[in-house]
C-alpha cells in the first residue's frame, strides 16, 4: 500500500529534526510493514525561523535513516510568507500523488502521535471508511476556560450545522478519493474539520490522547482561533442570518405587547393615546422596516456566498 503524510510546519526549528527523528524510527520499525511506498510532505508555511534548513537537514537524516527499508520520498514545499495552517493542509493534501491510497494529516510538533498511525492505518482496511478521524480522548493540558469555550463552540455548533466536529483535530486519514474531493474544493477561507466532515462518505474513528507540546508554544492566538470559529458559522450554518430574524421576531413582540398596551388604554381606561405612544410606536415601526430590509439583504447575501462557495451540489460515491 502507498501512504502520504501531510505536515504543516510554522516555526518549528526547535521541533523538526525530533519530530523527523522519531518519524524515521517508526517508519523503520512499524511502518514499513503495513505501507511499501512512503511520501512525506512538510509544507513550511512561511517560517520566520530556520524551519526551511532543519527541514532539509531531517530529509537527508531520515532517508539515510530508513535507507533499505521501503521506498519513501519526502517533498519540502515552502510558502512566500505565512499563509495559515489552512493554506498548509491544502497544499499539502494537493501535492499527494493519486497513487496514494491513504493519506496521513498530522501537526508537526508530535502532539499527534506517530503511533496512532497504525491504528489509523488499521480501521481503513478493516471498515473500507474514507475518512478515519482521530478523535481528542481528553483536550491535552488545556486551561479550563479554554476547554470550556471549545466546548460550548462545538455544542453549539453541532447543533446548528451539518458537520460533526465535537473532539475533533485535524488528525485525520483520507482515502485517495477524500483527498481529491477536498484538494479540488475551490473555497476560500476554509476549515478542513469541518469540510471532511462536510463531504460526507463513512467515517471511523480511533481514540488518541493529545501529547503535550515538548518545545515552542501553540500559534493559535485567542483571535486566530475567534477567526476561525466565525469562518466555521458563515460557511457551515446559518446562523447569522437566523439571528437577524430574532431581531425581528423580538421587535414584532414588542409590536404587539404595545398594540396591547394600546386597546388597554383606549377599550379599559377609556382615554386617548398621548403624543408618546404615538410617537414608540411609530420608532417601533421604523425599527421593523429597517431589521426587515436588513434581513432581506443578508438573505441575498447568503446566496451569493453559497454561490461563491462553489462547492458541489452533490457527491457521488458509487455508481453501477
Ligand atoms: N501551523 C502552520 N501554520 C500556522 C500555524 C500553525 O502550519 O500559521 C502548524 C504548526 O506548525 C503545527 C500545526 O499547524 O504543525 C498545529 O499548530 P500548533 O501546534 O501551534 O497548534 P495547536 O497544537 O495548539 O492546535
Ligand atoms: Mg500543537
Amino acid at each position: 500500500m502507498e501512504l502520504s503524510l501531510v505536515m504543516p510546519c510554522f516555526n518549528e526549528s526547535r521541533q523538526i529534526l525530533t519530530t523527523f527523528a522519531h518519524l524515521a524510527g517508526y517508519i523503520k520499525n512499524v511502518l514499513s510493514r503495513k505501507a511499501d511506498k512512503l511520501t512525506v510532505i512538510a509544507v513550511d508555511d512561511g517560517s520566520k525561523d530556520d524551519t526551511w534548513t532543519c527541514l532539509a537537514e531531517a530529509k537527508q537524516n531520515l532517508l539515510k535513516e530508513v535507507a533499505g527499508t521501503v521506498n519513501v520520498r519526502v517533498k519540502l514545499l515552502r510558502f512566500s510568507r505565512n499563509f495559515g495552517k489552512e493554506a498548509a493542509l491544502l497544499a499539502g493534501i494537493r501535492a499527494v500523488s493519486p497513487t496514494a491510497a491513504a493519506t496521513v494529516i498530522l501537526d508537526a510538533d508530535l502532539q499527534h502521535p506517530l503511533e496512532v498511525i497504525v491504528p489509523m492505518i488499521d480501521k481503513f482496511l478493516a471498515t473500507g471508511a474514507d475518512i478515519v478521524d482521530a478523535v481528542k480522548s481528553d483536550r491535552g493540558k488545556e486551561s479550563g476556560l479554554n476547554r470550556w469555550l471549545a466546548n460550548s463552540f462545538y455544542d453549539f455548533f453541532d447543533k446548528h450545522s451539518r458537520v460533526n466536529l465535537k473532539n475533533m483535530a485535524d488528525f485525520k486519514l483520507l482515502s485517495a478519493r477524500a483527498v481529491r474531493i477536498l484538494a479540488d474544493l475551490p473555497e476560500h477561507e476554509r476549515f478542513f474539520r469541518a469540510l471532511c466532515s462536510w463531504i460526507g462518505f463513512k467515517h471511523a474513528e480511533v481514540q488518541f490522547e493529545v501529547a503535550e507540546r515538548e518545545v515552542g508554544v501553540s500559534k493559535w492566538s485567542f483571535r486566530s482561533k475567534v477567526n476561525l470559529a466565525s469562518d466555521a458559522f458563515y460557511a457551515f450554518s446559518d446562523v447569522p442570518v437566523f439571528l437577524q430574524f430574532l431581531e425581528i421576531v423580538f421587535v414584532i413582540l414588542l409590536g404587539v405587547g404595545q398594540v396591547a398596551y394600546f386597546a388597554f388604554i383606549l377599550l379599559a381606561q377609556k382615554r386617548p393615546l398621548d403624543r408618546l405612544d404615538y410617537l414608540t410606536f411609530i420608532v417601533l415601526l421604523g425599527v421593523f422596516l429597517i431589521l426587515g430590509s436588513n434581513l432581506l439583504k443578508s438573505l441575498y447575501l447568503q446566496r451569493l456566498y453559497k454561490a461563491a462557495l462553489n462547492r458541489p451540489q452533490y457527491i457521488i460515491m458509487q455508481e453501477d
